[in-house]
């Protein structure tokens, strides 16, 4: 039987699991949910060996990355979890365009990496997201709408299966596991140890704008975001984020921003592509006006950072729509009316859906993408705000497509997320790869 590494396995009950436990969940809720080990490991070969454990035990596994599942998916009751963040190398070929990287790389070091290199890759719009989930899970990042959800530019993948094998699938080799890597998120069925990724070039010019406007005029801007979400151009992320002001801000009241990144060969183009931002009917109303502004990654990161702090509980859900304004509208007011303090929000996004995706499993998309982002510090207001995501995409789940894995409820909100003919093919695969299900998979299909 193979032993599991000493140093680096917390039995339950033992010195330092509880640290061990805590360190794997970057939400400051710590579900009461319980593995008998958790496994830290250094490199492959770790992988390899505590899933030969798992298996000689009989144990079922989860598996970490960043932790930055909002609902720690990966921290399952029994069994073992399998912590891969260590797994973080980073091997850039600028010839080929490609880099390998494991799991544990963090994907914005990626991206400012890449940046300093005049290379670009569409990591997610937050720090701290490690690879492994945010790639599985499909990946909305930096100029997405037109590199498409990060895990289309996953290229191949090295995977420890559930016998322990370790293979490398791409559309040549395994294609059925590489199929179902490209967007399955916490239901794939093996161990990623190493991606291997196309790189893109960065593009010249980086920009914003920056509209903000009291809620009072919240219908027109949001009636008119809806009707021009369609006609904006691919380059453009158009973000309308409605939240409290912060403390040291003004009074606690909500407001509506519309931040918008750009992507573009130069300024002008940049501004032109922006330009239609600035057609709001009500723009005499905006108490900020800046058609455009040059700004770079690393701004760019600070500032959404600015709505994520670190320790405090978070709560999330989300949905797909192509619903029109009127039908959104009432949902939309109500969010607005019962908005928790800051730094919880509400984000309005614009979204390409593309025709084919075939070639992998990923995922239920469409035109727009409403996510709500709960907030808060004391436990004690667990019961005040824990449900305010969940309740008010509840109340417009008639209207939504699917949702989102990266922001997904599933524990406690059912959701569709993966095309029902995919799904069927997902399972054939997995009961191929995993026949006795070693490994978790979605919280509430369990
Ligand atoms: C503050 C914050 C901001 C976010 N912003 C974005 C964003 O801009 N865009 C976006 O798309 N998403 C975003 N997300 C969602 C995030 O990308 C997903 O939760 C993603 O799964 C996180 O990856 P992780 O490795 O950090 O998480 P983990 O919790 O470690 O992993 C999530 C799940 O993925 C699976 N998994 C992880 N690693 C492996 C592996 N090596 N092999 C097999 N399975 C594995 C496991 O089932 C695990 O339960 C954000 C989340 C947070 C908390």
């Amino acid at each position: 039987m193979t032993a599991l590494c000493a140093q680096r396995t917390f039995f339950r009950g033992a010195d330092g699991y509880e640290a061990a436990r805590r360190g794997t969940v970057w939400n400051g809720i710590l579900p009461q949910r319980f593995p008998d080990a958790i496994v830290q490991a250094c490199d492959a070969d770790d992988v390899v060996a505590t899933i030969r454990y798992a298996r000689a035990h009989g144990h079922r596994v989860g598996i970490r990355s960043g932790g930055h599942s909002w609902t720690a998916s990966h921290l399952r009751d029994g069994g073992v979890l399998l912590d891969v963040s260590r797994l973080d190398h980073c091997d850039v070929d600028v010839d080929r365009m490609t880099a390998r990287v494991g799991p544990g790389k963090v994907a914005s070091d990626f991206a400012n990496e890449l940046d300093a290199q005049g290379l670009f890759f569409p990591s997610g719009h937050c720090e701290g997201i490690r690879l492994g989930g945010y790639l599985l899970q499909g990946g909305y990042g930096w100029n997405s709408k037109v590199l498409g959800p990060a895990c289309e530019s996953v290229l191949g993948l090295e995977v420890v299966t559930a016998d322990g094998e370790t293979l490398y699938c791409d559309p040549q080799q395994h294609a059925d596991l590489y199929w179902a890597a490209r967007g399955s998120g916490p239901g794939f069925f093996g161990v990623v140890t190493s991606f291997t990724l196309r790189l893109h070039r960065r593009p010249p010019v980086l920009g914003t704008c920056l509209y903000m406007y009291p809620v009072e005029v919240a219908d027109e801007v949001f009636g008119w975001g809806r009707s021009i979400s369609g006609e904006i151009d691919d380059r453009v992320e158009l973000q309308i984020l409605t939240s409290r002001n912060a403390p040291e801000a003004g009074p606690d009241v909500p407001t509506i921003a519309i931040a918008s990144p750009v992507f573009a060969d130069s300024e002008e183009d940049a501004a032109k592509a922006l330009s239609i931002l600035g057609s709001c009917p009500v723009i005499d109303r905006a108490t900020v006006n800046v058609p455009y502004l040059p700004t770079t990654l690393a701004n760019w990161y600070a500032a959404v950072m600015m709505k994520y702090p670190a320790g405090h509980r978070y709560s999330v859900d989300n949905m797909f729509t192509s619903a029109s304004a009127d039908e959104l509208l009432p949902g939309i007011r109500t969010i607005i009316e019962t908005l928790p303090p800051h730094p919880s929000h509400f984000v309005f996004a614009g979204w390409k859906p593309s025709a084919d995706r075939s070639d992998m499993v990923y995922g239920v998309e469409d035109d727009v993408y409403l996510g709500l982002y709960t907030a808060w510090l004391d436990p004690a207001d667990d019961a005040r705000y824990g449900d305010w995501a969940r309740s008010n995409m509840a109340a417009m789940s008639h209207l939504a497509t699917g949702i989102s894995l990266a922001d997904e409820n599933l524990a406690h909100r059912a959701g569709r997320f993966i095309a029902e003919p995919n799904l069927a093919r997902l399972q054939q695969v997995r009961a191929a790869y995993d026949p006795d299900g070693m490994f978790h998979s979605w919280q509430a299909h369990d």
